[in-house]
C-alpha cells in the first residue's frame, strides 16, 4: 500500500469520525398517499451498535433510484451522508388501486449515527424524475426517544456462508429466512448456500468475492411456506410475505419492512436477500430495499441473481412484452436512471463500451457480432427504450450471465462502496 493511499484512508476515517459514531441510526417512515398526493411521515428512530455501511464517498451515490435520503449539517447545509433507493410505494402508485384508495407503506433506512444534530431529508421522485414529495426532520442524537438496543428483539440464529473480509471494508449481505419453521433451519442454510454459489457463479460477483460477506439469518416462522391469496391460503410467517402483490399473481413481496429489519437485529448488514420457502415461481427486487425470491424453484439460482441485480445493482429489467408499451414506468422522452437501459440512441450511457462502427439501433440478427450494442426493446417497452445486449441475466433465464454493461455497472458500484475516491 502506498503512502498516498494510506493518507487518503486516514483522511476519510477522520471525516467519517468527525460527523458520525460507529453505530447505526435506524429511521422508520410511513409513505402514504394516492395518485393525487404523496406524504412521508417519521414513524420511529432507534440505535444499534456498529456501522456496517460505507465510510467514504459519503455525500453522493452513483445511481438516483426513485428516492433519496440526505443527512445534512443544519448550519451549513452540507450533505454529510446520502443514499438512494426505490420503493414499493412508487410501484403501487402506477396501479388502479392508487386511483381510488389512499394507502400507506413502511420504509426503513439505516444511516450512520450522527455526533451532532442533523437534518434528514427524504424525497420521492416519479418516472420523469420530478419530485413527488419531500419531507425534512431534525435528529438530535441526544433525543431520549431514539429507542436503545434494549427495545430490539433478540438476535436470531445465523451462520456466515461466505466471509470475504472485515465488515468495515466489505459489503455485508444478510440472507433472511421466510416461511421456514425452526425444524427447517437446515434446509434454509442449504438454500442460502445455493444462493451464494449462484451469485459467485456470475461475473462480476465471482471475481469480487473478497468484497462481500454473506450471512444467513434463520428467523423461524410459525408456518411453513407463505400466503397465497388467490387460493385463500394465508399463513403466519416472519415477514407475512404474500403473492398477488398489487393483485398480480406471481408478484411476491412483503409490506413489513419493520419486521424485516427487526429480524436482522444484531447482524451486520447493508443489503437484504429474503429466501422464501416455496416452490412456486415468484419474487422481486427493489433497489436498495430488498430482494425477495422463492428458494425451492428449479430456476432459483438464476432468479435470485436477477433480483439481486435489481436490489443491489439498481439494474432495470431488459425484457419487454410484444405489443405492450409501459410508458408510465419508462417515458420514452426521459433517460431512465438505471445503468443498463437508455432512451437515447445518439448518446447511450454505455457509449464508451461501443465499437465505433456499431450500427444504432443494433439489429438483433447481428447480435453475435456486436457484444455490446443499442438494441431496441427493454424495460417492458418494445419501442423507444434500448438495452445494451440481446441477452442478459436481466432479460431471461436462458442466458448464462450478465451482459458486459451490467457487469461493468456492478463492478463500479462495488468499487464505490468499498474503495476511496
Ligand atoms: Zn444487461
Amino acid at each position: 500500500m502506498s503512502l498516498g493511499i494510506l493518507l487518503a484512508m486516514a483522511g476519510q476515517a477522520t471525516e467519517f469520525g468527525h460527523h458520525f459514531c460507529d453505530s447505526t441510526l435506524r429511521l422508520d417512515y410511513i409513505m402514504a398517499g394516492d395518485i393525487n398526493s404523496s406524504h412521508i411521515f417519521l414513524d420511529g428512530m432507534s440505535v444499534d451498535n456498529g456501522w456496517w455501511g460505507r465510510r467514504q464517498n459519503l455525500d453522493a451515490m452513483p445511481l438516483a433510484g426513485n428516492g433519496s435520503l440526505a443527512v445534512s449539517d443544519p448550519d451549513t447545509g452540507n450533505v454529510l451522508y446520502y443514499t438512494t433507493f426505490s420503493t414499493l410505494y412508487n410501484e403501487w402508485l402506477a396501479t388502479d388501486e392508487a386511483l381510488t384508495t389512499p394507502r400507506s407503506f413502511q420504509n426503513v433506512f439505516l444511516v450512520p449515527f450522527p455526533r451532532h444534530t442533523v437534518n434528514v431529508r427524504v424525497t420521492l421522485t416519479d418516472a420523469r424524475h420530478d419530485t413527488l414529495t419531500s419531507m425534512v426532520h431534525r435528529v438530535d442524537p441526544s433525543d431520549i426517544m431514539i429507542a436503545g438496543s434494549g427495545a430490539k428483539p433478540l438476535t436470531q440464529p445465523h451462520r456466515y456462508i461466505h466471509r470475504g473480509g472485515d465488515s468495515h471494508s466489505t459489503i455485508d449481505v444478510a440472507i433472511l429466512s421466510e416461511g421456514y419453521t425452526a425444524e427447517q433451519t437446515g434446509q434454509f442454510y442449504t438454500d442460502a448456500t445455493n444462493a451464494v454459489n449462484a451469485m459467485f457463479g456470475h461475473e462480476p460477483f465471482g471475481s469480487l468475492r473478497d468484497k462481500f460477506n454473506f450471512v444467513a439469518v434463520a428467523a423461524p416462522s410459525a408456518n411453513s411456506g407463505v400466503s397465497v391469496p388467490k387460493n385463500s391460503d394465508w399463513k403466519h410467517t416472519v415477514l407475512n410475505s404474500h403473492y398477488s402483490t398489487f393483485y398480480s399473481d406471481r408478484y411476491l413481496t412483503t409490506p413489513n419492512l419493520k419486521l424485516m429489519h427487526d429480524a436482522l437485529t444484531g447482524i451486520p448488514y447493508e443489503h437484504i436477500i429474503v429466501l422464501v420457502n416455496s416452490d412456486e415461481y415468484g419474487g422481486g427486487g427493489i433497489y436498495n430495499l430488498y430482494t425477495l425470491t422463492t428458494a425451492r424453484h428449479s430456476l432459483f439460482d438464476k432468479v435470485v441473481v436477477h433480483e439481486f441485480g435489481h436490489s443491489f445493482g439498481g439494474l432495470a429489467d431488459e425484457y419487454f412484452y410484444d405489443n405492450d408499451v409501459m410508458t408510465d414506468s419508462y417515458p420514452v422522452d426521459i433517460e431512465p436512471w438505471e445503468p443498463n437501459v437508455t432512451t437515447s440512441t445518439s448518446n447511450p450511457k454505455w457509449k464508451s463500451m461501443l465499437r465505433s462502427d456499431t450500427p444504432i439501433p443494433t439489429p438483433v440478427e447481428e447480435a453475435a457480432k456486436w457484444q455490446v450494442g443499442v438494441y431496441e426493446g427493454g424495460a417492458y417497452s418494445t419501442h423507444g427504450v434500448y438495452r445494451p445486449a440481446d441477452h442478459c441475466r436481466m432479460r431471461d433465464n436462458e442466458t448464462e450471465g450478465f451482459c458486459p454493461v451490467c457487469c461493468e455497472a456492478i463492478r463500479l458500484l462495488v468499487q464505490f462502496y468499498t474503495e476511496g475516491d
